[in-house]
């Protein structure tokens, strides 16, 4: 198993940069609804999340207030495509309750803080685990933390990069001990990597059209090297 350093992952980065261009996360108006976003996006398609996000914004709800009032019986038939939609409007009026009480409704009030507090106040939020606190950090605060997911797991362990039993702690810490913290370079690396976890290397892997196979310099993809030697 070959040793990743910092600039071995920039060059994974890049080769995926190069092939797919830059994702321009997050696709929202205001900090506020990539929040929301986060929230609507767990465990459901992109599009479910979005639709829902869409639902409410046309409601003219995108606001701390105005959602927190509205409460769940308007709020849950407006995000029904989101899947779980009783479970994240709770979540949404949970997170909302907290946003306006400590933070007085202010995006910039929060991003003051320093990262490790905020991050511990929305762990501690009911429902709110590391990948959405971290997605909120990240896509709405601009506070330089790497998220990983589900996907990040897939393709860190067929790389090699990290055993596939390894914790969200682990994983994250394998990317920042080893890339400085850069919000711009985060955002979209953690983007790259749920691209080509979707399209590319999905459960049943189509690595001959993965752009970091055979990337020049690139360490040879652990799997896609397994494989090979099936043949
Ligand atoms: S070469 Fe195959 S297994 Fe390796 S990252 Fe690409 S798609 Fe996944």
């Amino acid at each position: 198993m070959s040793e990743w350093t910092g600039t071995d992952l920039l060059l994974f980065y890049k080769a995926l940069n190069e092939a797919h261009g830059s994702q321009n996360w997050w696709p929202s108006d205001t900090p506020f609804e990539t929040i929301i976003g986060t929230i609507l996006a767990q465990n459901v398609s992109w599009k479910g999340a979005h639709d829902a996000v869409r639902a409410l914004t046309k409601a003219n709800l995108m606001e701390p207030a105005k959602l927190y009032r509205a409460g769940s019986d308007i709020i849950t038939p407006l995000i029904r495509s989101s899947r779980y939609y009783n479970q994240k409007t709770q979540k949404i009026l949970l997170f909302v309750n907290f946003f306006l009480k400590k933070y007085d409704g202010s995006i910039n009030r929060m991003a003051e803080m320093p990262t490790g507090e905020v991050r511990s106040e929305l762990l501690a939020l009911s429902g709110f685990g590391p990948e959405t606190v971290d997605s909120i950090l990240l896509y709405a605060l601009e506070k330089p933390v790497f998220v990983v997911d589900a996907y990040t797991r897939r393709i860190g362990a067929r790389q090699g990069w990290f055993p596939e039993t390894s914790t969200y702690e682990q994983m994250q810490d394998f990317f920042m001990r080893r890339i400085s913290p850069d919000v711009y370079l985060y955002n979209d690396y953690h983007a790259q990597i749920v691209f080509l976890g979707n399209h590319i290397c999905k459960k049943n892997p189509v690595c001959a059209i993965c752009p970091v196979k055979n990337y020049p310099g690139l360490h040879e993809c652990e799997y896609a090297k397994m494989e090979n030697t099936r043949v």
